[in-house]
């Protein structure tokens, strides 16, 4: 983090790329670009990041700035092309309005079970010919509740989410009979795990 004080006001930022960038490729409008964050949407902690690093020789011009929250800043791509951030903020659009987290947790809980969210619940309603997905959603309402943040962070990160979607379906799997198949040959029930 550099301690320069730089002096380009985000609302400049805003007014260089409106024009230039189509909404619908990103998380959010034009219209309110200037309070949240271009990549999540969350109106947190707001920082003005650099597109091209001044490291890299990337000036503090309008045209260098995208708007981020702290979170996003830190993820995001620190390369001397700047075409490359904006491949990376267009990939990360929510489909949903600011449906972000849940987003990247679906895309987690895939990356971690082998299986998407909507693959698991066509399986298990292949296994036991039949599907509420009124009750997973309940289920899935109530399973937030076992669910908290790590210090300092104001949403669950994905990990969290995807962790959250894996005991839904498991308990919604239970409920109609169904065993999930398990990512590794071998895991343990949670009281074996804590004793
Ligand atoms: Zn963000």
């Amino acid at each position: 983090m550099s301690s320069h004080q730089n002096k380009t006001p985000i609302s400049q930022i805003v007014d260089y790329w409106a024009p230039r960038i189509d909404e619908c490729d990103l998380s959010v409008d034009w219209s309110e670009a200037e309070e949240y964050c271009w990549n999540c949407g969350s109106p947190k902690d707001l920082t003005r990041c650099h597109i091209v690093a001044r490291s890299l020789g990337g000036q503090d011009i309008p045209s260098n700035y995208v708007v981020l929250c702290r979170k996003c800043h830190e993820e995001a791509p620190n390369v001397d092309d700047p075409r490359i951030i904006w491949d990376w903020l267009i990939a990360h659009k929510a489909t949903f309005y600011k449906t972000y987290f849940i987003e990247e947790g679906w895309r987690e809980y895939e990356f971690i079970y082998k299986r998407s969210v909507d693959e698991e619940l066509s399986y298990i309603a292949e296994q036991s010919s039949t599907q509420d997905l009124d009750r997973f959603q309940e289920i899935l309402k109530a399973a937030v509740s076992r669910s908290t943040t790590h210090w300092g962070q104001h949403t669950p990160n994905k990990a969290t989410i995807a962790g959250t979607v894996r005991m839904a379906l498991l308990q919604y799997a239970d409920e109609c009979g169904v065993k999930l198949p398990e990512a590794r040959a071998k895991t343990l029930t949670p009281k074996e795990y804590l004793t």
